[in-house]
């Protein structure tokens, strides 16, 4: 391994700097236009692009290529060719054609597609996004490309991200030229994708089956330390860790990943890293990667690399917060204040927008973050509520409200910070302060949408962002097209476009109760898990919103809905069979057998006339006795209780049925499990606690 960044970094990236010095100039050109403003590609200019991959593919080692997608699954999938054929003389050569790199076609029967797709026509085709560089990993070279069926309907979530990134560049566009920019093209949105996690060791996690089959513990009593004492947030790292943390860096340069921060999380054993924003099709892909590595890595450090939205109850959840703002091509960010906000009506304008949107599809932002893993980390300790608010600030809230009220806007006068120390400078104060309890904050030139679990691909997300804001825009781009007189016009707009939906502004503390309440007098939504988030995703404006910017057709809406309740039957399906499976064959045999150490000792005790001292351990037997009694009957009710639900022919009833009855019952259960773990003496306990998995690495 070397050190050196300049030479690592995206090395193994078939970036720009490679393309232009291995393709012939007049396709590198054509190549960059289509990058740059979506053309369409010729079959000449593919195969020279090809042939180029290739040779330097196997310059590096590469023996095979594969078509690198994203299915409905939420991870990455791909297939491998090797580049090899045999000449009529027997000789082998490698080849690579630009038809193979424009086109793949996987048996996709086996992937989601909501019935989309039956099996017996169970065609699938891949596309290849040249706005995604082809990297090399694992000796293969994926190209990053599109998924969908054979009769056209979109199967992965690359393709409705590259079609809102489209929309979203169209409509602020249509904005820029009303402000006189006649030169902008494309408006990019940029994602930076900040990506929390959990270490554990190894060989503890392979004790853990909750951990092995389903993310989480599904079990365990708090440990006598959690992160009550906020030693660990921004600590030293551990050697171990650090290791570790170093090998991903250098693997994700290599793969021109920009992983920038790392710091240790709140809650024990938490980690988070942080790259630089890029775009959020690119930020998508390399968001991907990274967590691939971090559990490949982890591996091969002896650990257990954990991306589930809440591994244990008790301390924080892992979340992925989605920075997301909009720049032109020339890196003009559309959501920088500036140091007049008040005067700048741009940046006032694209910050309405962001606001009608947020307000007027609180429900599609709650549905892109809907998991059964990320519903039991949302309300939770340090994690936003299932309230979608925005964060502004009272500098930016003051303002709005003035033009809101038809008021003068007066700056408060912030004067600079005194560190009170000659040799620290005095620091001009932030006219916002951080809302670290925000599901939406307005971050200085930038949105940071924190409700994304970390487990979740980013690409659903930037979806809705993209379309919901683009829409807004767009509604404004009709109006202020037809003006008369702009000036007056855009704040007129401006003005009716906040009496509506200003109501979505919060800069309190969003953990509270009080906030519920006044959320609800406001009127928003609090859409508490997925079962109640999920229904909306299907209501006529939804349908009519995606149909007409060409996102997602009705019956892709209906398939998506279709996908999501079926992996929370599933998830939570799985979960409940570990559940049981734990109780019986791991918990009640250790509890018993210590029941029956404790039984017999009282007895031989007893022989000996020595039962008047046996109280407390009586007391302990019975408390065993009280607890695994009420948990094999709970668990006897979890059974009939999944039974019940997998008679259930709609996944609807069934992810209603799991929300009731079977999630309250699986709580019930652990409860009793909890108990009993604190009663057993420690060597009879089946599996590490967790005391040993926070503080084991
Ligand atoms: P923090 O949230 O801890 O304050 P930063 O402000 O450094 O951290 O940014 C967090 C993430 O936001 C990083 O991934 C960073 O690259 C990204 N980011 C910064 N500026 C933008 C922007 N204009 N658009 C999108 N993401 C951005
Ligand atoms: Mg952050």
């Amino acid at each position: 391994m070397t050190n050196n960044i300049y030479e690592i970094f995206g090395s193994m990236v078939f970036n720009d700097d490679v393309m232009r010095e291995k393709l012939p100039s007049d396709v590198y050109e054509t190549l960059e236009q289509t990058i740059i403003e979506g053309r369409d590609l010729n079959i000449t200019v593919a195969n020279a692009v090809a042939n180029a991959m290739k040779d330097w593919a196997i310059e590096k080692g590469a023996t095979h290529y594969t078509h690198w997608f994203q299915p409905m699954t939420g991870i990455t999938a791909e297939k491998h060719d090797s580049f090899l054929s045999i000449q009529k003389n027997g000789r082998i050569l490698m080849e690579f054609s630009g038809k193979e790199l424009i086109k793949g076609e996987p048996d996709a029967s086996s992937f989601p597609s909501g019935g989309l797709r039956a099996t017996f026509e169970a065609r699938g085709y891949t596309a290849w996004d040249p706005t995604s560089y082809a990297f090399i990993k694992d000796n293969i070279l994926c190209i990053p490309t599109a998924f969908y069926s054979f009769s056209g309907e979109v199967l992965d979530k690359k393709t409705p991200l590259l079609r809102s990134t489209e929309l979203v560049s169209r409509e602020a566009t249509r904005i820029l030229r009303l402000f006189g920019d006649d030169t902008t093209r494309v408006v990019t949105p940029n994602v930076g994708a900040e990506q929390e996690y959990f270490l554990v060791d190894k060989e503890m996690y392979k004790k853990r089956r909750d951990l092995f089959f389903t993310g989480r513990t599904l079990f365990g009593a708090m440990a006598p330390k959690g992160q009550e004492m906020g030693d660990h947030y921004f600590g030293t790292i551990k050697p171990r860790v650090a290791e570790f943390m170093r090998e991903l860096n250098e693997e994700l340069w290599k793969l021109g990943v920009y992983a920038k921060t790392q710091h240790n999380e709140a809650a024990p054993a938490q980690h988070e890293l942080a790259p630089i924003f890029s775009s959020a099709n690119i930020a998508t892909d390399h968001n991907q990667l990274t967590m691939e590595l971090m559990k490949k890595i982890a591996d091969k450090h002896g650990l257990a690399c954990l991306l589930h939205e809440k591994p244990f109850e008790g301390v924080n959840g892992s979340g992925k917060h989605n920075n997301w703002s909009l720049s032109t091509a020339g890196g003009e960010n559309l959501f920088r204040p500036g140091s007049h906000p008040e005067k700048n009506t741009r940046f006032l304008l694209f910050l309405c927008a962001v606001i009608q949107a947020v307000h007027e599809h609180q429900d599609l932002l709650r549905i892109t973050v809907a998991t059964a893993g990320n519903d039991r980390r949302l309300g939770g300790h340090e994690a936003p509520p299932a309230i979608v608010s925005i964060f502004l600030g009272s500098e930016l809230t003051d303002i709005l409200s003035s033009i809101k009220n038809g008021t003068e806007y007066r700056a408060a006068n912030v004067a600079d910070m005194e560190t009170g120390v000659h040799v620290l400078p005095n620091i001009p104060a932030d006219t916002t302060d951080r809302n670290r309890t925000s599901p939406f904050a307005f971050t200085g030139n930038k949105f940071e949408f924190r409700m994304v679990g970390s487990s979740m691909s980013v690409a659903e997300p930037n979806i809705i962002l993209n379309t919901i804001i683009a829409d807004a825009l767009s509604q404004f781009a009709d109006r202020l097209e037809k003006a008369e007189d702009f000036e007056t016009e855009v704040y007129a707009l401006m003005r009716e476009s906040l009496k509506k939906h200003d109501c979505v502004i919060f800069n309190g503390n969003n953990y509270t109760e009080a906030w519920k309440k006044e959320a609800e007098r406001r009127g928003l939504l609090n859409l508490e898990t997925t079962v109640d988030a999920l229904p909306h995703f299907s209501k006529a404006e939804n349908i009519a919103l995606f149909s007409k910017y060409n996102i997602f057709s009705k019956t892709e809406i209906v398939s998506r809905s279709e996908i999501m309740y079926d992996n929370y039957c599933m998830t939570m399906r799985i979960e409940a069979n570990t559940e049981l499976e734990m109780i019986r064959r791991d918990i009640l045999p250790s509890a018993e057998a210590y029941a029956e150490l404790l039984s017999r000792s009282a007895m031989s005790k007893k022989a000996l006339g020595l039962d008047f001292m046996c109280d407390s351990g009586f007391e302990t037997l019975k408390k065993i006795l009280e607890n695994t009694n009420a948990l094999s009957e709970s668990a006897d009710r979890l059974e009939s209780l999944l039974r019940e639900s997998d008679g259930l022919c709609s996944s609807i009833k069934r992810a209603e049925m799991i929300r009731d009855s079977i999630i309250p019952e699986m709580e019930n259960a652990r409860r009793f499990a909890d108990n009993l773990e604190i009663l057993v003496a420690r060597s009879y306990w089946p599996f590490p606690t967790y005391g040993d998995l926070l503080f084991g690495v």
